[in-house]
């Protein structure tokens, strides 16, 4: 054991030299396959503040940042103390006619039980609090015992849920959506912002650079090291052609068992060659969220009543209400978050699932591109139901004034969370699947 070379040893001071022969070193490469488009490529040394793109669809692979563990740290501990602060002290007042109420941030949710919406009322806790408070306090577990050298207990675990956490953690939509809930209100009434939600503004930015400063890459090395890449795997070509696939939570290249499955060796992730019944599944909730589309229009989403007269208001309604009051710019927010968002979504998701299998590489960038807008903007449209929560609880004054949830608000939740959901279970590699010309799969259903 004394006699052996130190060459496995971590530098320390002196310069560390590689022995292994250099035709052995191929297969120590580090070898990612892009989750978008599943082109294996060598990952080069990467240094802080530097980032590894794809060279055939341009989708970041990794992007190394100084001292990750210490920046996930500080900011998560951060966004924590905001969080904490944004639910203990008033969130909004306000006051008409002598007549007002102030309420807490978590009230905006608990309203809406006293209601009858208690599925609205858990999506929008969830969102903007419980998920968040989650995802931090897993990302502080992680960074504490990466700091200490000694992974804690249940490490691999967390750090493979906090990538599935991300996309369901609202509370920068949830900013837009007081917002609009303000400039809805502050004719009507008399307005007041609380500590509570100068802390949650603090606590939306805070929670989005934590998740921006996880380098999971970076993360997963630290967790449990790098695992040799299979033997002749190939860059420059698909994983899949040669029975491989990339591991969407921590990159590793895996070789797939019998019938395309497999799991990863490192964090444990079920693996497919492509997402099972991809095309099936994504067709389905998107046929679910049209038909939930038409309630979301047809049926009011707030009732407001105001010296004991009554007027609901539809999603279209209250934009054509906001214009009237001349609010233009809050009047597009609304209309593009609540309309040619979630239109324009399912439009979208449709046309790639349809064009998918007849895609080239000529416009499969272009296609890629447009996959990565519709899973980028489809949780922004949650603003009208977060504005529905706020005003439900914020405007309690009799009948003097009061709002109140409508049906509406439920469905217009289900297409959101639907057609998220649509764009995650449609795999983009499909896009890149077609067959090159030279394969002879590709000109057997074309004439000549
Ligand atoms: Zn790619
Ligand atoms: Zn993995």
């Amino acid at each position: 054991m004394l006699n052996q070379p130190l060459r496995f040893l971590p530098a320390s001071g002196e310069p560390q030299v590689d022995h292994t022969p250099p035709e052995a070193r191929v297969s120590r490469r580090r070898l990612r396959a892009c989750h978008e488009c599943d082109w294996l490529v060598a990952l080069p040394p990467l240094y802080p503040g530097q980032q590894a793109d794809c060279p055939r669809c341009g989708h970041t692979l990794v992007t190394r940042h100084h001292r990750p563990a210490q920046r996930s740290m500080a900011l998560a501990m951060a966004a924590m103390v905001a969080l904490l602060l944004a639910i203990s002290f008033p969130f909004i007042s306000f006051s008409v006619g002598g007549l007002g109420n102030r309420i807490e941030l978590t009230q905006t949710a608990t309203t809406l039980i006293g209601f009858h919406q208690p599925l609205v009322a858990i999506a929008v806790i969830m969102t903007i609090a419980v998920l968040p408070g989650i995802y931090l306090l897993g990302v502080m577990w992680l960074q504490l015992g990466l700091l200490q050298g000694q992974p804690l207990p249940a490490s691999r675990t967390i750090a493979r849920s906090l990538a599935h956490l991300n996309p369901w953690m609202m509370a920068d939509v949830f900013i837009i959506g007081a917002l609009v809930s303000l400039i809805k209100v502050a004719n009507l009434a008399q307005i007041e912002l609380g500590l509570s939600f100068w802390a949650f503004c603090a606590f939306a930015l805070l929670l989005l650079y934590t998740t921006q400063s996880i380098d999971s890459d970076w993360m997963w090395f630290s967790l449990a090291g790098e695992p040799q890449a299979p033997e002749n795997a190939r860059t420059g070509t698909t994983a899949a052609s040669q029975g491989l696939a990339g591991c969407p939570t921590c990159g590793l290249v895996n070789r797939l068992g019998s019938g395309g499955r497999g799991e990863c060796r490192r964090c444990g992730e079920r693996l497919h060659a492509r997402l099972p019944h991809s095309m099936q599944r994504t067709w389905a909730l998107l046929a679910a969220a049209a038909v939930m589309y038409v309630p979301a229009n047809v049926y009011p989403i707030m009732t407001t009543t105001s010296l004991g007269q009554s007027a609901p208001s539809t999603i279209i309604g209250g934009v054509v209400e906001l214009i009237q009051m001349g609010s233009w710019p809050v009047a597009t927010v609304i209309f593009v978050a609540s309309v040619i968002v979630p239109v324009g979504k399912l439009v979208a998701l449709s046309w790639l699932c349809l064009v998918a299998s007849r895609s080239s590489e000529l416009n499969a960038v272009h296609r890629t591109r447009l996959y990565r807008l519709t899973e980028f903007i489809g949780r922004w449209s949650m603003v009208d139901v977060f504005v529905v929560a706020i005003l439900v609880a914020l405007i309690r004054a009799g009948s003097l004034m009061s709002v109140t949830p409508g049906p509406a608000a439920l469905a217009f939740g289900a297409v959101v969370v639907l057609t998220m959901l649509a764009a995650m279970t449609f795999d983009s590699r499909l896009i890149w699947d077609t067959p090159l010309p030279r394969d002879p799969d590709a000109t057997q259903g074309t004439p000549g």
